[in-house]
């Protein structure tokens, strides 16, 4: 449930300290240092078997016509010297025709190139859309902003993933209001449960059993931290102080993006 990102660039050994710790779920994108974030995730998990890993990329909207769909992934296999990513994701809807990505990406199930495939930062409308162009396959997940002060998803984004056995795949999950009464909160379960404030907003988060959530840290500390959220089973009580000190408010606008 508790991945690890890679926004801009990672550090190699923290992620490797974070597979060792079971945070085998990796995300990255072509967008992130211009490929460079995906050739750092390639180093990094060389030494590892391949099949104990779950990668995922994903495609600029701007390569993300039919054909370029599957250059973009052949350009990121290459950079992370694999052969198959587990979902590759369209990183954003833009300006461009939905239907040849959705297809652009089931030809790369097809294919082999990528087990599963997803989006990112599509509301309810999109990915409506998204699904009703698929031929084959189905949407493995939607990753969007989801932290402790953004909690809009749950009732837009969450309840689709729910009705279509689909991921909910939360970035930036560490973002938080400063908030006084809440860090409190926080720090007082961190202080009880022997983990920090991050693993406990981390383990509220992927709360729900769709909920998956990817944490970008450089830091070994940091690493160590977010792993422990993904033994951390919030009781009851935990969860409501930490539901009342971050209250989740009504969406105005549309889906927020990082
Ligand atoms: P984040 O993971 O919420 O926060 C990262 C920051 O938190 C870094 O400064 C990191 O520092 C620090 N940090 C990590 N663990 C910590 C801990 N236990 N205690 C205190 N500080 C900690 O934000 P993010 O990088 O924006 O989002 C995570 C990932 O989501 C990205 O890396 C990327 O893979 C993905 N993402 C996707 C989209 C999208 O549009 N799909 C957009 C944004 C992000 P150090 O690095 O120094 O450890």
């Amino acid at each position: 449930m508790i991945g690890q990102g890679t926004w801009p660039v990672p550090d190699r050994d923290a992620l490797r300290r974070g597979i060792e710790l079971g945070m085998t779920h990796i995300d990255t994108a072509e967008m992130y240092g211009n490929g460079r974030s995906e050739e750092i995730v390639g180093e990094a998990i060389a030494p590892y078997p391949r099949e104990s890993l779950f990668l995922v990329s994903k495609v600029l909207p701007s390569n993300a016509t039919r054909a370029g769909v599957a250059r973009a992934c052949e350009r990121t296999l290459r950079r992370m010297r694999v052969d198959y990513l587990d979902c590759y994701l369209i990183h954003w809807r833009g300006d461009g025709d939905l239907v040849a990505t959705m297809r652009g990406l089931e030809d790369l199930v097809r294919d082999g190139k990528t087990r599963s495939l997803g989006v990112s930062n599509f509301d309810p409308w999109d990915l409506r859309e998204a699904a009703a162009a698929l031929e084959r396959e189905s949407i493995a997940c939607n990753q969007v902003l989801y932290n402790l002060g953004q909690r809009t998803p749950e009732t837009h984004e969450l309840p689709w993933a729910h009705e279509h056995g689909a991921a909910f795949v939360a970035y930036t999950p560490l973002g938080r209001p400063k908030n006084a009464p809440g860090a409190r909160v926080l720090a007082e379960i961190a202080g009880a449960r022997g983990v920090t404030p991050e693993a406990v907003a981390l383990a509220f988060l992927v709360r729900d059993p769709s909920s998956f959530a990817i944490p970008k840290a450089n830091t070994l500390a940091h690493v160590e931290a977010n792993a422990a959220a993904g033994d951390l089973e919030l009781s009851a009580a935990e969860l409501s102080a930490i539901d009342a000190a971050y209250p989740a408010r009504e969406r105005i606008g549309p889906l927020p993006m990082n």
